[in-house]
């Protein structure tokens, strides 16, 4: 079967990293027979500044058409003056709302050789693997009714069951494929909402007797990530919760250039995106680390195309190229020698080929 991507470099670094994650694509197609067509659009400040518009009807109907996109970063300076409904990031919203992208998957892992860049003892997070995964479209930022009035302001938490299922049975199946243990984060002792959360993904559960389930407040989960994070396998909560609980998690690597991303669908379609933006501070120099962008397709190997061994080739290829030593400038905290994105690419290829052979 061929597998259709979407390639959405973006702005700023965007082109640089999904190039490099291109060439790692294409030595898949030569040497691990991937079979896939792949097209490029534009969004985001590239998109407005051909068409007016930062996610052209174009680029929205390639998006509805593909089995999967690799998304860059959007945005920049150049852009912050213009109407809020015209700006890079409306772009990303847009197409996330028009694949209804419900499920966020931020994993935070880390190889020993980082385990410096983080600011826990190394001994905490060596050897790291956590993945989050957050309700990206239900819960407060969404919830009706909302107000602000000139005394008070309100937001409504509220989650029906059939979203709180769909997300449940997703983490459960992302549970199954990893070490089998999740964790769902709530705060049922105060929120009615978190309650009826609970009890629903409790009732889940029933389908997935292999999987262990534990459950967690909050408050305790923020405070479990910074004492002994080692001791999660999935996490699975709403929307507020995830938001924050997968930053911390994130900057438990310490490395913003590591970190990839997933949004999916009910049909595991999705859009891979590394976490970090457009950084427009060292576009156009070589200097962006595309590891994340790497390993966000690592994920749309692994979670849209079921191409799980071709997922570890790169998950592998990256972690040799590290124990290997080499490191793009914003990994070198220690301010030895450092290369660019190409060389970076270069690298992974070379690790991706010598498997193959
Ligand atoms: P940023 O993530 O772009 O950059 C923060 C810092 O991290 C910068 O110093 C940057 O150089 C560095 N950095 C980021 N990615 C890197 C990489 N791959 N390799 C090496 N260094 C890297 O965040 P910001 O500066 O707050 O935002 C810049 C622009 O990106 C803004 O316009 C913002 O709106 C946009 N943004 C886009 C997304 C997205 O497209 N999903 C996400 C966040 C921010």
């Amino acid at each position: 079967m061929t597998h259709k991507l979407l390639l959405l470099p973006g702005d700023g670094i965007g082109p640089e990293i999904v190039g490099q994650t291109e060439r790692v694509l294409q030595t898949l197609v030569r040497t691990h027979g991937l079979n896939v067509e792949t097209e490029s659009a534009l969004i985001g400040g590239a998109a407005y500044e051909a068409d007016g518009d930062p996610l052209p009807p174009s680029t929205q109907a390639l998006a509805k058409a593909s089995d999967a996109i690799l998304f860059g970063a959007v945005g920049g300076p150049k852009w912050d003056g213009i109407e809020r409904d015209l700006r890079p990031e409306r772009g990303l919203l847009r197409i996330r709302a028009a694949l209804d992208l419900f499920a966020n998957l931020r994993p935070a892992s880390l190889v020993p050789e980082l385990a410096s860049a983080s600011s826990l003892r190394p001994e905490l997070v060596a050897g790291l693997d956590i993945m989050i995964v957050r309700e990206l479209t239900g819960g407060i930022y969404f919830g009706q009714p909302r107000e602000r009035a000139e005394h008070r302001a309100f937001n409504t938490m509220v989650y029906r069951r059939d979203e709180i299922e769909r997300i449940a049975r997703r983490a459960f199946e992302i549970a199954r494929l990893r070490d089998g243990r999740l964790c769902s984060v709530d705060k049922a002792n105060v929120l009615e909402v978190s309650e009826f959360w609970r009890d629903t993904v409790t009732a889940v559960a029933q389908d997935y007797p292999d999987v262990e389930l534990s459950h967690m407040y909050v408050d305790n989960a923020a405070m479990q990530l910074v004492r002994a994070p080692k001791q999660f396998d999935v996490i699975v909560t709403g929307n507020l919760f995830g938001d924050i609980l997968s930053d911390i998690a994130a900057m438990l690597t310490g490395s913003i250039g590591m970190l990839p991303s997933a949004s999916l669908n009910e049909q595991s379609r999705g859009l891979y995106e590394p976490v970090h933006g457009s950084a427009p501070d060292i576009a156009g120099q070589d200097k962006a680390n595309p590891l994340a962008t790497m390993l966000s397709l690592a994920m749309l190997l692994r979670y849209s195309l079921n191409e799980i061994a071709m997922a570890d080739a790169v998950e592998t290829a990256v972690a040799e190229v590290l124990a290997g030593g080499l490191r793009t400038a914003d990994l070198q905290t220690g301010g030895g020698p450092s290369v660019g994105t190409v060389a970076m690419g270069d690298a992974v290829i070379r690790a991706l080929e010598s498997r193959a052979d």
